[in-house]
């Protein structure tokens, strides 16, 4: 069976730009980079409810590298735009998976649609570690829309699994990734058991985004808690007290450093140098209006 390690309660809230009131849940900072790897960070946007407005909310434009950004929606809808020329939105229920590797400049703000409408934003952003040898593929991305995620069906239908990266008994997840990954996104019914089988050796982490949860029999998750769990071991059991939104990422460690710096993380200080003059000396490229 795989244990749970560590329970994480969410730090105080941030607002990102200002469209965006997130926790972050997951944070290598925080946590030791060595314990979550291949993840990095998980922010947790809402639910929040935005008022009708006119006014762009959002993040104006940013670099990254070296590293992966999931952004799952769950409600509200978010709109993109980046320095290769690409754009697009995500809805609810869609994910983007965007490969920063050797640099990207983009922007994410809110759609105008749902600004004018104003309601409910929830989403989660994932940042996913590239191993060394990727960290300079050039940067890319995989809009992964809510009809093109397998919907695995489990005690009866009392809960439901997206498999949006990785595998889960035979389903393949629709996402390309470097190294061996899971993302599922659960739904569970109030007193539902399921029972999941988790890679040994992997990284694993839970959250409750919604609902409360008891792991193998024994320990509670709720309000956005985070649960690490052993990498020996794969079995572990999910009981829902009520009707629960969970997300379980598990992941092959990548054992190299981590150094990171803002919107930037290589394995060196020389290498976040690097980052900081190449992105000053335009070499990202930029947006274009
Ligand atoms: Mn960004």
């Amino acid at each position: 069976m795989k244990q749970v390690k560590t329970i994480y309660s969410p730090p105080q809230g941030h607002w990102v730009g200002n469209g965006f009131p997130v926790r972050s849940l997951l944070s290598y900072n925080r946590m030791g980079a060595e314990n979550i790897s291949p993840f990095l960070l998980l922010d947790y946007a809402g639910p929040a409810t935005f008022s009708r407005g006119h006014e762009r909310r959002g993040v104006g434009p940013h670099p990254h590298r070296g590293f992966e950004t999931v952004t799952m929606v769950y409600a509200g809808e978010l709109e993109h735009r980046d320095s290769s020329g690409a754009g697009g939105f995500i809805g609810a229920g869609d994910v983007q998976w965007m490969t920063a590797g050797a640099g990207i400049v983009h922007e994410e703000f809110h759609s105008s649609a749902f600004t004018e409408q104003g309601g409910t934003l929830e989403m989660v952003q994932l940042w996913v570690n590239l191993p060394a040898q990727h960290k300079s593929t050039p940067a890319a991305y995989q809009t992964l829309l809510h009809d093109e995620i397998p919907v695995v069906s489990l005690a009866g239908q009392s809960a439901q699994l997206r498999v949006i990266a990785g595998d889960f008994q035979g389903h393949r997840g629709p996402a390309k990734t470097f190294t061996p990954i899971n993302v599922w996104d659960l739904f569970i019914q109030p007193g539902t058991h399921i029972e999941l089988d988790v890679p040994e050796g992997h990284t694993a982490l839970i959250v409750a985004l919604k609902g409360t949860i008891q792991i193998n029999g024994a320990d509670v998750l709720r309000d956005a808690e985070l649960a690490s769990l052993e990498r020996s071991g794969s079995g572990l059991t999910l009981e829902a007290n009520n009707e629960a939104h969970v997300l379980l990422r598990s992941g092959e460690p990548i054992d190299e450093p981590v150094v990171g710096q803002g919107p930037f993380v290589m394995t060196s200080h020389r290498e976040i140098q690097q980052a900081i003059s190449d992105f000053q000396g335009g070499k990202f490229g930029e947006l274009r209006h």
